[in-house]
This record gives C-alpha cells, sequence and structure tokens, in this order.
C-alpha cells in the first residue's frame, strides 16, 4: 500500500468533549433548527440566505463576518433567517490548492489533519457564541460530520459529491436539512436522486459500525449552474430552470418541493458581482409564479469581508483564497434589499 500513517486523529468524541457546545448555544440551535425547517416546509414564508465566504479559512476574519451577519439578523429578523457559511472542507477541481481548515488549519502551512478538526470546531463555536447564527458547512467527508453534528443547522453535498453513496446514505441520518447541489454536468435527475436516496433509511457502514438511518425529509434542491463539455458555463436560476425543476420534483412523491439558488459558481462564471443581479432575478421569478415561490426558499451567496479574491500569502484580512465574493459593503446592500423585495 501506498499509504504512510502520519498520526492518530483525535475521535469526535474526543473533540467535542474538549470543546462543548453550552446550554445556552444548544437552545439557540434547537430555536434556529425550527425556524429553518418551518421554511422549508413551506410554514413559514421567511426567506433563507446561506451567506458568507467560499472558504472560511481564518478565524478572526469569519467571526468579524459573522458578528456582522448577526447584527443584520435582528433588522430582517420578520423576512430573512441568516445563515452564515462556514465552510471548512473544500472540494478541488483537480485535487491541488487550499483545501480547507479541516485540511490545513493555516493555509500557509502544511496539512495537518488533527489541528484541523480542532481549529474547525473552535471556529464553529466561537461564530455562534458571537454572532448568534448557527452555521452551514458542506459535508466533503461524511465520515467528519459527527464533529460538527451538534453545531450546524444547515449542510449542503457539493456538485462534485452527490453522485456519491456515502454521501447521499450519511445525509439520510443527518439532524440537519441538506442541500444537494446540482452536479457539475448540470443533470437535474441526479440531484433530485439524490434527494430520494437521502429521504429514506438505509443500512450500512458509517465509523466502524453498521447503521440504520431514518431518513430526512429536510433533504432538497441547491442549484448552481453546471459546465458543458467546452467548459462553458452555463446558468440555471432563470424562470424556466425552476419552473422545470418545480415539475420535476412532482414526477415522484417527495415529501415538498424545495430549492435554494447558489448565486455564485457556475451561476455567475464566479463573476461575484453578478450576485446581486441574480438574487433580483430570483425574486422576480417567485412574484411572477406561485410555483416557483413555493418551491425557491432561499439564496446561497459567496460574500466576505473584502469583495473577490487572493492568493495565498497576500494576507489581505477577510479577502477569499478560493472563489470571488463580494464585499461587505454590497452584501448589506443586497441582504437589505432582499429583505424589502422578497
Ligand atoms: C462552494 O460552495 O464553494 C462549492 C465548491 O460549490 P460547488 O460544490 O457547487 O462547486
Ligand atoms: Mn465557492
Amino acid at each position: 500500500m501506498g499509504f504512510t500513517i502520519l498520526e492518530k486523529i483525535p475521535t469526535s468524541d474526543e473533540i467535542r468533549a474538549r470543546y462543548p457546545l453550552t446550554r445556552v448555544l444548544a437552545a439557540l440551535k434547537k430555536q434556529r433548527d425550527a425556524a429553518i425547517e418551518s421554511v422549508l416546509k413551506g410554514t413559514s414564508d421567511r426567506f433563507i440566505l446561506v451567506i458568507g465566504p467560499c472558504s472560511a479559512d481564518n478565524e478572526d476574519a469569519v467571526c468579524a463576518y459573522t458578528e456582522k451577519l448577526g447584527r443584520i439578523q435582528e433588522q430582517v429578523a420578520d423576512r430573512l433567517v441568516l445563515i452564515p457559511r462556514i465552510y471548512t472542507n473544500k472540494p478541488r477541481t483537480t485535487g491541488s490548492g487550499y483545501k480547507g481548515m479541516g485540511h490545513q488549519p493555516d493555509p500557509e502551512k502544511e496539512p495537518d489533519m488533527a489541528r484541523g478538526l480542532i481549529a474547525l470546531r473552535h471556529m464553529h463555536i466561537r461564530s455562534l457564541s458571537e454572532s448568534g447564527l448557527t452555521a452551514a458547512d458542506e459535508m466533503l467527508y461524511p465520515e467528519n460530520h459527527t464533529y460538527l453534528d451538534d453545531v450546524l443547522s444547515y449542510v449542503t453535498v457539493g456538485a462534485r459529491s452527490v453522485e456519491n453513496q456515502h454521501h447521499r446514505l450519511t445525509a439520510s441520518g443527518v439532524d440537519q436539512p441538506v442541500g444537494m447541489k446540482n452536479p457539475t454536468s448540470g443533470d437535474f435527475r441526479v440531484m433530485l436522486n439524490a434527494i430520494d436516496a437521502a429521504q429514506h433509511g438505509h443500512v450500512f457502514a458509517y465509523q466502524g459500525n453498521a447503521v440504520r438511518t431514518s431518513g430526512n425529509t429536510l433533504a432538497h434542491a441547491i442549484l448552481r449552474g453546471a459546465v458543458n463539455k467546452h467548459g462553458q458555463s452555463q446558468a440555471n436560476y432563470h424562470y424556466e430552470d425552476l419552473n422545470l425543476l418545480f415539475r420535476m420534483y412532482q414526477e415522484q412523491p417527495r415529501s415538498f418541493p424545495a430549492c435554494l439558488i447558489d448565486t455564485n459558481h457556475a451561476n455567475s462564471d464566479k463573476q461575484f458581482a453578478e450576485q446581486p443581479r441574480i438574487a433580483m432575478e430570483v425574486l422576480h421569478s417567485r412574484r411572477l409564479s406561485g410555483e416557483i415561490r413555493q418551491l425557491v426558499k432561499g439564496l446561497m451567496i459567496e460574500s466576505y469581508l473584502e469583495e473577490g479574491k487572493q492568493t495565498v500569502g497576500d494576507h489581505v484580512f477577510g479577502r477569499s483564497i478560493t472563489d470571488p465574493c463580494l464585499g461587505w459593503a454590497a452584501t448589506h446592500d443586497l441582504i437589505l434589499r432582499i429583505a424589502d423585495q422578497v
């Protein structure tokens, strides 16, 4: 085997015992979970924004960002539920580049998985206690979900993982709503298959045990745009795309239609400044069609303190080192516009 064991990684029980969630924060999470569930089920007409940097690369910058979000959340509480994106594991198209805090707690140093798992839990709990907002993270490595299971309010399965059986089966047992992204090819059926798999219970192997899951009725869709065979981005947030998804949702018995629209990635062709326009178009489509209004429960937006992106080593506080993001001023403005128009 071409494997060298580098070190033993602490279990999630060990790290959770070291950084437990306080009772106050656990109660806050319960309230937030209920609010998010009611939006997804359609019993509340508030609108979800999963919003934050592409990657949570620096605890201080992430906490400075989420603290600002927490303050706006109070202002827009009757209209919006803000869920910070605190993404600690990054899928990489070719496998090279920064793979997130879980892998590299310091983006300029060598990978350190043990320290990474501690660092990401520390960051999530600090952000929650300072902002009052439970966060979203991507479940890139399903076996690691238990390191954050008690802290997160929202989980995504990314475009490169959504066809993977282990992700789908794990999603069927997690306690959070799981947003299944469309695959990079753009095939809606693949995404809907992932939702169906997650909505049912399964028996499989997880962390060395045989387990049975209950099924996750809150598994739903996220449209992130697609890439064609020429490598060109193809948006899927337009009226026709949303109508198509609504119709495809009806073809099978599923818990309820629900989807978020990712305004960056292949929907913006990573032109981060297009995100406000895309958000406004989606809100417009919701106004035109009751079915689309029923389907689209929120947006996912990539945003950080400073706009654009930088390369590792540039050291601009709060600027993305992965996908380019909206800066704070544009984000603040956009959140208020969405609250006004939703
Ligand atoms: C992301 O959300 O930063 C991301 C990598 O998304 P996707 O899986 O849609 O590419
Ligand atoms: Mn991204």
